[in-house]
């Protein structure tokens, strides 16, 4: 018997990374998975490895900054599965440490509206669903730099901003059966996160940001996925409004 039998979970962000990883793990777990992201052609070979695996999942291509998108893929979700258990707002992008002052607008513009907007995008769509069914679960992945600022100006900025609208949606909802909390990753090696992309980061702010940390080295994202999974299954049921941290323990 699978953690997530009988369920039906969105995942933003599902072509690489944590999101990926997460869709794999949910399916083991009995869910039945949407895949989502912009890369069509890598949900469609995702999709098509759960199935061969025995699980169940559909891939809608989609941008979580586009209002459009976001309603198609909980149409579509809802016109093949008929209800919306769970949702994961995993979809994000990282802002190379920049500081305020070196922060360009269009940066700025871009990690927002992906990583809180898209976030926001997803929760008002998918919330009516759930308040009509009585239940559900929303898990974002925010990021230690949400929590600790340990990242660029608009990164940080988003990420906090994910875990107030977590708290804030969790308020609403406490004691209805719709939960909402976050997972806040430390550093996990994905296609956001390879040694080529960290060595166009903004060194010297970088620099400043690991003074306040203590380096305990990487998680995986299957630590990620498990940590998501606690809160979108049923296990958690009594937990909402609650960030946990994955980090190997390196803010404490
Ligand atoms: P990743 O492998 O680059 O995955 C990011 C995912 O987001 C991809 O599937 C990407 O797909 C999707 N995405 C980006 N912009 C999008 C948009 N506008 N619309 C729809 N989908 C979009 O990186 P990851 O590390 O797994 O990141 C997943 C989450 O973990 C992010 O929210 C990130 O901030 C958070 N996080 C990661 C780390 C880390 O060290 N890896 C640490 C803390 C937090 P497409 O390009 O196909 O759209």
């Amino acid at each position: 018997m699978g953690r997530l039998d009988g369920k039906v979970a969105i995942i933003t962000g599902a072509s690489s990374g944590i999101g990926a990883g997460t869709a794999e793990l949910f399916a083991k777990e009995g869910a039945a998975v949407v895949l989502t992201a912009r890369r069509k052609d890598r949900l469609e070979a995702l999709a098509e490895k759960i199935e061969k695996e025995g699980g169940r999942a559909l891939a809608v291509a989609g941008d979580v900054r586009e209002v459009e998108d976001v309603k198609n893929v909980v149409a579509q979700t809802m016109a093949i599965f008929g209800k919306i258990d769970i949702l994961v707002n995993n979809a994000g992008i990282l802002d190379k440490h920049m500081p305020a002052i070196r922060c360009p607008e269009e940066l700025w513009n871009d990690v927002i509206a992906t990583d809180l907007t898209g976030v926001f995008h997803y929760c008002r769509e998918v919330l009516p669903h759930m308040v009509e069914a009585g239940k559900g679960s929303i898990v974002n992945v925010s990021s230690i730099g949400g929590i600790y600022m340990s990242a660029g100006v608009s990164y940080s900025a988003a990420k906090a901003g994910v875990n107030g609208l977590t708290r804030n949606i969790a308020l609403q909802y406490a004691g209805t059966g719709i939960r909402c909390n976050s997972v806040n990753p430390g550093p996990t090696p994905t296609e956001a996160n390879t040694p080529e992309k960290l060595a166009t980061f903004d060194e010297e702010f970088r620099e400043i940001c690991a003074k306040h940390q203590f380096w305990a080295g990487e998680s995986e994202v299957i630590d990620q996925a498990y940590a998501i999974l606690f809160f979108a299954g049923d296990e958690s049921r009594y937990v909402t409004g609650q960030w946990l941290v994955v980090d190997r323990g390196m803010n404490l």
